[in-house]
């Protein structure tokens, strides 16, 4: 037997909370910058924030600073004054929107950034190489970069006990230790190993329940919207892993799309077809874009973006706390690993989702200014028809730059292929 109040207090807490959460990011981060304190710049596949957090470091996420100046419509600004000072229309757009960030002196549209103290970094998107070098050159900090070997050949992921696995870990292990050290140089403090021990117990709880709430989306209706509330639910997931606010949340989430689940509450009322989302969010017109679907009865259950974008915390995996070091290594390679995987072969990832998901439609998104995520997609799209019965859209925009973003004829794509799906639906009936 349910309340009301039960009911009005459980559904949307995730999304309240997680706003708030993000305020107090901020606030602390603008703090920071006005006192002139100390903080990392890390990005979201592998931030290595278990680490960072052991040694009190706030951290930045260039990536997330520079998609809010796109939800908040000014991101063409910075693009702007990027293109100015010589970056190319065409490469990333978060790239330009940090780089006007670091040219305003840290002004952007929630708060101060502080300037980095140290920049860590993996090879899961060539761009963070670059883009550390710019902070390198602009600020002469040191830059950690975390060479993560990628899985060899399809479908060959290793594991513990495997030789080549356990080359690898111990290849990411020295490469931690020697983050460590630079972490030592740069705070002026001592490691100790049983805060790193409770920040990882932390992070433990934010990876199994993210993975719960992934899993809970495969209920009809679906609980939440992989492309809108996932967003936010992805932000706390990164910027809040490894401490006690992040695990509460993600605790407080799992519990709130229980209840959602066990009392058929969808994310829209009316939930006709299920759809999965591929590439990065068109966020110059974030919430208009998901109306577009929504307005035919579409919900977006899952996305490859909740996978790569959480550095592969989708995984669940939990880190052994009797020998952290080395469980944070193997943890570190299979989820950035994992995150690479997700984003270089969709293609897993969607065969993962379809049928689990129930996934009536597969929506691809490339996109101009992220190639690391667009190159190929058109194949990924031909592959998929091939294996799976599964109408989808394929629609080109941006996640940064409003230039390429038009409405009007996104929308009539958008419109024939729902037509597309209620056609299919119709003569399935008659089958
Ligand atoms: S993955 Fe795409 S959006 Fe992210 S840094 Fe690389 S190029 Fe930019």
């Amino acid at each position: 037997m349910t309340t009301n109040t039960e009911s009005k207090d459980l559904v949307g807490r995730g999304n309240r909370d997680g706003a708030e959460l993000f305020r107090q990011w901020f606030n602390e981060l603008n703090q920071t910058a006005n006192e002139g304190g100390q903080c990392a710049y890390v990005f979201v596949m592998g931030s290595i924030n278990e680490i960072l957090k052991a040694f009190d470091l706030p951290v930045v996420f260039p990536e997330i600073n520079s998609l809010q100046t796109a939800v908040r419509r000014v991101a063409h600004e910075y693009l702007g004054e990027a293109e100015d000072y010589g970056y190319s229309p065409d490469i990333c757009g978060y790239v330009k929107a940090d780089v006007a960030v670091q040219l305003r002196h840290g002004e952007h549209p929630m708060g101060n950034i502080p300037q980095p103290s140290l920049a860590v970094l993996t090879n899961a998107c060539n761009t963070y190489i670059k883009w550390a070098e710019i902070w390198q050159r602009m600020y002469d900090v040191p830059v950690v970069t975390i060479d993560i070997p990628g899985t060899r050949e399809a479908g060959g992921q290793t594991w513990q006990g495997n030789e080549h696995f356990d080359a690898d870990r111990r290849y990411v292990q020295a490469q931690l230790e020697e983050l460590i050290t630079i972490c030592e140089q740069v705070t002026g403090k001592k490691f100790d190993i049983d805060k790193l021990r409770e920040v990882m117990k932390q992070a433990n709880t934010v990876s199994t329940c993210w993975n719960k709430v992934l899993d809970l989306n495969r209920s009809r209706p679906s609980v939440f919207s992989a492309l809108t509330d996932g967003t936010i639910y992805l932000g706390v997931a990164n910027g809040f892993r490894g401490t006690e606010a992040g695990a509460r949340y993600f605790q407080q989430l799992v519990e709130e799309m229980e209840y959602k689940a066990a009392h058929g509450i969808g994310t829209i009322t009316d939930e006709i077809y299920r759809l999965v989302f591929v590439g990065v969010p068109c966020y110059p017109i974030f919430r208009r874009f998901n109306e577009m679907f929504t307005e035919w009865g579409g919900t977006f259950v899952h996305s490859t973006y909740l996978w790569f974008a959480s550095g592969g915390a989708n995984r669940g995996f939990e880190y052994d706390l009797k020998r952290p070091i080395e469980s944070l290594a193997e943890g570190v390679l299979i989820t950035v690993r994992d995150a690479m995987d997700s984003m270089f072969h969709q293609d897993y990832a969607l065969d993962a989702m379809i049928d689990d998901y129930h996934v009536d439609g597969i929506v691809y998104h490339p996109i101009k200014s992220c190639r690391t995520v667009s190159t190929g997609l058109a194949d990924v799209r031909q592959h998929v028809a091939k294996k799976h019965d599964v109408a989808s859209l394929f629609v080109e925009s941006d996640m940064m730059d409003r230039r390429v973003v038009t409405e009007a004829p996104m929308k009539n794509r958008i419109d024939a292929f729902f037509e597309g799906l209620a056609s299919r639906r119709q003569q399935a009936l008659l089958k």
